[in-house]
Parts: structure tokens; C-alpha cells; sequence
């Protein structure tokens, strides 16, 4: 049999990779519980329609980078490529819209099938936020307020600036694509083959194109600002002073649109120069017609989502676990004895690592290749006094300790440890 492999796109979480994607979700959990919203879940397959039309079928997401099957059931399922449309579609379907504004949090895989790099995989994980039933422009200041909050939690305030673009309303829209289809059939012999596809479905897609040659001919595009209806002037510039009121640096970038179909107004991105070409850490915007276009009402919505392999790559070394108390038996009575003590230890708090099998020295480097700050040695002999030696595995001082006070003992010892370390 030919070595298994992880699937192409796909890796392994080990343990050190883990801590630091858990670092990220917690930090961004506790800080979204300070604006009040909830963590919540939806399944990691839905329906392909709760993602086809949503996302837009001409979207890349869409006509390309979808985990499509069909179950044994012959049913059409698709794995999540992203979470906002599977959180609207539960509010739908719970029957929640009537209770808004509703404030959710979210954080898991993700699939899309794209070309692996550094920072970009098949199967990735984000975290995300949805404000649902809000359409002032608070809602946008404070969901970008909180992607801010939680970069600042992480370390990484400093190597992110935040882009800002408003994509309009659909009227401002509409004017801004006629004058986009005029200026790009004019160069159309210039534009990549995937961009003169989007010509014809969606022209904005064409700033969001990765070839050169693409950014090339849309540098010198008419920029939205000059289409824009004066509300939507006026809704861009209110979220841009909230920010300024905030002290929430930012930067209008007239290219930046988003790889959904669904954004109106606001749309934003947390960029870094860190990470190579997968520079976005954290995206997202409003979406006030996606809860009516998925049979909810209309609603409005603003949100975003973060990259969690992006985020850990940045972030420094998260704190590791407590050292562990490693426990030795030596012999037919403490082998007997260690899994009773081992319980009542970790009844105490105390993370215990029970050696298995070898003999004592075998043991012993286990327990510093484990870190284990102490050893307890379980010798037949001191188990019939009632006792166990406890080596201080910092300082190679052993002694004689009665069961009875090992707790404390070994919670007086793990607290200098933490101290000093
Ligand atoms: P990109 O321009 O990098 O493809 P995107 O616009 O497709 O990103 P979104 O759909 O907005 O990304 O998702 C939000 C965030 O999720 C991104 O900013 C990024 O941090 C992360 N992300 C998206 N796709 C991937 C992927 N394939 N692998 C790892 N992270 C990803
Ligand atoms: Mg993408």
C-alpha cells in the first residue's frame, strides 16, 4: 500500500499549530462577547442553492472552487466555501428574523478548491461575525471596530492597515457598471480570458483579479467615487468619521472589491505585508439585500471573516499549557496505585502524565521531554508507608512525601515554577 497522504490543500493541526488557532479563536471570542454577540454554528454542508445563488454564480467561489457532491440520497450538498450565507439561512430558517438585530460569532472550516500556497489551503478555518437588522452605519463601525479589537488582543495591530471602499447602492452600482463596461470593451484585448468573462457578468470582479495584466488596465478605470449617489456618499463618509472618532486608522482604496457577489456599501479589508501575496487577513462588509434574496425578509447585514491560518502564522509564540507532574511507578504496588492518584491529583487541578511502561531512567527522560516540572516516584516500599518521592525535576532535589500532603506540596511547587518561568 502506497503511504497515506493528507489530501492536497489539507494539513494536519499538530499541537503546536493548534494552540495557536486556538489562541486566535478565543481572543476573537471573548472579544466579541463585549459587543454582545453569540457564538453560534451551522452544519459544514448545506444545500449547493443556499451558496450558488447568494455568492453569485459567476463568482469564483462559485464556478469554481465549490466541494460539490451528491450523498448517497442523490440531494446536491455542498461543503461551506464561507459562513454568511449559512447563517442567514438559519436565521431564515429558525424563524429568528423577526428578533433582530441579532449579533452572531462563529469560527470553523472552510472548503474551497484553490491553488495551495503559503496562506491558502482546500481546507482553511475563519473566524467571523454577523450584525443582522441594523442599517445605520453604526453597525458597520462596529463590526470593523471589533476586527480592529481582536487584531489589537493578537499582537498584530500594528502590521495590519485597514482598507475601506463603499460599493454602493444597486442604483450607484448600475451606473458604475455601464461606465466600467464602456472603459474595459475599449481595452478588452488587454484583459485576461477570466476577466473578459467577467465583463460580461460582473465587471467589478475585474479589480479583484490576482494578473498583472488585469491590474494593469484597471489602474486607470473611472473610480466609483464618481457614481455614487449622494446617499451613498453620505453612508461612507459617516462610517469613515466613526472609525476617525475611534482613533481606527484607515485607508480608501477605490479598488478593493470583495470575491461575493452580495456587498453593498461598506466593504473593508485588514491587509498585511507580512505574509506574501495572501495578504488579507480579515474581510468583509454589508449585505443589505442578501437575507431578502435568500426568501427572508428584507434585512440588512454587515459582517466579516478572518483567515485563522493567516492570523497564526502572525502571531507570536501563544503561552503553553501548565507543566505537567509526571507519575513514575516503580514496581506491582505503584502501578496499582498511580491511576488512583493520578485522579485525585487532577481532581486538584494538576495536570498528570502517567508513565506507561520502561524502566526508571526510560521514565524519567520522558517526563523532561514532556516538561514535566516534578516526578512522583512510586516505589513499593515508600507506598507501604503511606508515601511516594517527589523529585523537583528543575532542581534534582528529591524527598520523601506523605500521600496525604502531595497535593499540596506539588500546587506549592507548580506555583514557584510558574512564577520563576
Ligand atoms: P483572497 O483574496 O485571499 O482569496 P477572499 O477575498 O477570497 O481572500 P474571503 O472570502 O473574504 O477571502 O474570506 C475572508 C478571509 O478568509 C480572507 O481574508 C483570508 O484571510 C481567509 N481565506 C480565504 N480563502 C482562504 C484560503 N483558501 N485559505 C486560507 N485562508 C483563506
Ligand atoms: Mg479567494
Amino acid at each position: 500500500m502506497r503511504a497515506l497522504q493528507p489530501v492536497r490543500g489539507t494539513q494536519d493541526l499538530l499541537p503546536e499549530v493548534a494552540r495557536r488557532h486556538r489562541r486566535v479563536v478565543e481572543t476573537a471570542r471573548s472579544a466579541a462577547e463585549l459587543y454582545g454577540f453569540a457564538e453560534m454554528a451551522t452544519p459544514i454542508f448545506e444545500f449547493t442553492e443556499v451558496f450558488a445563488r447568494p455568492i453569485g454564480e459567476h463568482s469564483d467561489i462559485v464556478a469554481k472552487e465549490m466541494y460539490t457532491f451528491d450523498d448517497r440520497g442523490g440531494e446536491e450538498l455542498t461543503l461551506r466555501p464561507e459562513n454568511t450565507a449559512g447563517v442567514v439561512r438559519a436565521l431564515i430558517s429558525n424563524g429568528l428574523t423577526q428578533s433582530v438585530p441579532l449579533k452572531f460569532f462563529y469560527s470553523g472550516p472552510m472548503f474551497r478548491y484553490e491553488r495551495p500556497q503559503k496562506g491558502r489551503f482546500r481546507q482553511f478555518h475563519q473566524i467571523g461575525v454577523e450584525l443582522i437588522g441594523v442599517a445605520q452605519p453604526q453597525a458597520d463601525i462596529e463590526v470593523i471596530t471589533l476586527g480592529s479589537r481582536i487584531l489589537d488582543a493578537l499582537g498584530i495591530g500594528d502590521r495590519v492597515e485597514l482598507e475601506l471602499n463603499t460599493l454602493g447602492d444597486p442604483e450607484s452600482r448600475a451606473d458604475y457598471r455601464q461606465a466600467l463596461i464602456a472603459y474595459f470593451s475599449a481595452r478588452i484585448s488587454e484583459l485576461s480570458e477570466d476577466s473578459r468573462r467577467r465583463l460580461e457578468r460582473n465587471p467589478l470582479r475585474i479589480f479583484d483579479s490576482k494578473e498583472a495584466a488585469d491590474q494593469r488596465v484597471a489602474r486607470d478605470a473611472p473610480s466609483f467615487a464618481d457614481y455614487l449617489s449622494p446617499e451613498s456618499h453620505n453612508f461612507f463618509d459617516q462610517v469613515r468619521t466613526g472609525l476617525d472618532r475611534l482613533g481606527i486608522r484607515h485607508r480608501v482604496n477605490h479598488r478593493l472589491v470583495r470575491g461575493l457577489d452580495y456587498y453593498t456599501h461598506t466593504a473593508f479589508e485588514f491587509v498585511t505585508t507580512d505574509l506574501g501575496a495572501q495578504g488579507t487577513v480579515l474581510g468583509g462588509g454589508r449585505y443589505d439585500g442578501l437575507v431578502e434574496l435568500m426568501g427572508g425578509p428584507a434585512l440588512p447585514g454587515v459582517g466579516w471573516a478572518a483567515g485563522i491560518e493567516r492570523l497564526a502564522l502572525l502571531i507570536a509564540h501563544p503561552p503553553l499549557p501548565p507543566r505537567p507532574v509526571a507519575l513514575v511507578p516503580i514496581g506491582a504496588a505503584g502501578e496499582i496505585a498511580a491511576l488512583k492518584l493520578a485522579e485525585d491529583l487532577r481532581d486538584h487541578s494538576l495536570p498528570v502524565d502517567l508513565s506507561y511502561s520502561g524502566n526508571l531512567g526510560r521514565r524519567l527522560r520522558r517526563a523532561d521531554r514532556i516538561g514535566a516540572f516534578a516526578a512522583i516516584l512510586l516505589g513499593d516500599d515508600e507506598l507501604a508507608r503511606g508515601a511516594a518521592t517527589l523529585r523537583d525535576l528543575v532542581t534534582g532535589t528529591q524527598s520523601e512525601v506523605p500521600l496525604a500532603e502531595l497535593t499540596t506540596r506539588l500546587r506549592m511547587l507548580a506555583a514557584e515554577r510558574a512564577a520563576a518561568s
